[in-house]
C-alpha cells in the first residue's frame, strides 16, 4: 500500500561546502495492514525518512506512492486528501499540542478543519477518546493536565480523527516512563487490528521493534542495510551492524547461538563525510578490502529477507563455510 523508491534527501551543510547525506537510496514497502518496524542508532536517517513518508519534507529525489498514487507529486488539493490517509505520531506529543486547547477543542479542531462529522463533533469527540482508553470527561482537560501516557493517547486521537490507513509512528514510547510504554504498544497493537491500520514504527530500540513489528527494516547512514521478517532478521541476522544491535539486547533464547560474531566499535560517521565503500566499514569487525572500496547493494540472500554486505553475499553462496 506504501511504497517507498530510492528515496534520497540531502541538506546543506550550514557552515559552508557540501551536504549531508541523511538518505541515500532507501526503497521500502509496507503491506496492508502490515507493521514494518525501523531500527537504527540516532542519526541514521530514520526521521527524516519519516517526514517524506508523510510528505512534511520533500526527498532531493526518489518517490513514495500511497496505493499508487504519486504522493512525491500530489499537489493542493490531492495532497490534503493524501496526507489525511497517513498520519504521523510524534515521540513527544507534548510540543505537537495547542496548550491553550482544551483536549475536545483540539479535536474538534481536526475535525472541522477536514469538514469531517459535521453535526456530530462532540460524539465523534467522544468515540475517538473511548478508542484511545480515555474517558469523555478528558475532552475537558488541557495538555498539561496529562501525563506523558495520557498525551500520546490523545495524539493518537488525533491522527486516528481524519480516518487514516497508515501511521508513521516516530519513537512513539520512548519518551514515555517504562512503566507506561506497554500500554501504549498494547493500545498501538490493538488498533491495528480493530481499525485495519498499517504502521511504520521507527525506533532505536530494538526490544520493541521486535515486540511489535511484522516485518524489519535495519538502518545505517541513511540506507536500509537489512530487512526482512522480524525473526528472520532479529533472531538470524546476516549484517554485522544487525548482529551487533541484536546482541547489545538480551537474545530470547539464550541457548539459541548467534550465526555470526560482530561487534562495533566508534562513533557514527559524520554523513557529511561519509565514508567509501561499505558505509559500515571504519566500525565493522568483519571489514576487508573490498569493503573499503565498494559499497554493497541491498541483495536477497534468504526469501524475503535482503541484506548489504559483502561478506554475508559471500557466505550465502559458500554454505559449507557455515
Ligand atoms: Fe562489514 Fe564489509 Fe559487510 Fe560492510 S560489507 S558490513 S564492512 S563486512
Ligand atoms: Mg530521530
Amino acid at each position: 500500500m506504501l511504497t517507498a523508491t530510492d528515496l534520497v534527501k540531502q541538506y546543506p551543510v550550514r557552515s559552508g561546502e557540501g551536504v549531508v547525506h541523511a538518505l541515500s537510496g532507501v526503497s521500502l514497502t509496507l503491506g496492508d495492514g502490515e507493521i514494518l518496524g525501523v531500527v537504527g542508532e540516532s542519526g541514521c536517517g530514520k526521521s527524516t525518512l519519516a517526514k517524506l513518508l508523510v510528505r512534511l519534507e520533500d526527498p532531493t529525489s526518489g518517490r513514495v506512492e500511497l496505493d499508487g498514487v504519486d504522493l512525491t507529486a500530489a499537489r493542493g488539493a490531492e495532497l490534503r486528501r493524501q496526507r489525511r490517509r497517513i498520519q504521523m505520531i510524534f515521540q513527544d506529543p507534548y510540543s505537537s499540542l495547542n496548550p491553550r486547547l482544551r483536549v475536545g477543542q483540539t479535536l474538534s479542531e481536526v475535525l472541522a478543519v477536514h469538514g469531517l462529522a459535521d453535526g456530530g463533533r462532540e460524539r465523534r469527540v467522544g468515540e475517538l477518546l473511548e478508542m484511545v482508553g480515555l474517558s469523555g470527561g478528558f475532552a475537558a482537560r488541557y495538555p498539561h493536565e496529562l501525563s506523558g501516557g495520557q498525551r500520546q493517547r490523545v495524539g493518537i486521537a488525533r491522527a486516528l480523527a481524519v480516518e487514516p490507513k497508515v501511521l508513521l509512528l516516530d519513537e512513539p514510547v520512548s519518551a514515555l516512563d517504562v512503566s507506561v510504554r506497554a500500554e501504549i504498544m498494547n493500545l498501538l497493537v490493538n488498533l491495528r487490528r480493530d481499525l485495519g491500520l498499517s504502521y511504520v514504527f521507527i525506533s532505536h530500540d530494538v526490544a520493541m521493534v521486535r515486540h511489535i513489528s511484522d516485518r524489519v527494516a535495519v538502518m545505517y547512514l541513511g540506507r536500509v542495510v537489512e530487512i526482512g521478517g522480524w525473526k528472520s532478521v532479529l533472531d538470524r541476522p546476516e549484517h554485522p551492524y544487525t548482529a551487533a544491535l541484536c546482541q547489545a539486547v538480551p537474545a530470547p533464547d539464550p541457548t539459541r547461538s548467534q550465526p555470526i560474531e560482530a561487534s562495533v566499535t566508534g562513533e557514527v560517521p559524520n554523513p557529511a563525510a561519509p565514508p567509501s565503500g561499505c558505509p559500515f566499514h571504519p566500525r565493522c569487525s568483519l571489514a576487508e578490502d573490498e569493503c573499503r572500496r565498494l559499497d554493497p547493494a541491498l541483495l536477497p540472500l534468504r526469501p524475503a529477507h535482503e541484506v548489504a554486505c559483502h561478506v554475508a553475499a559471500r557466505r550465502a553462496t559458500e554454505p559449507s563455510a557455515a
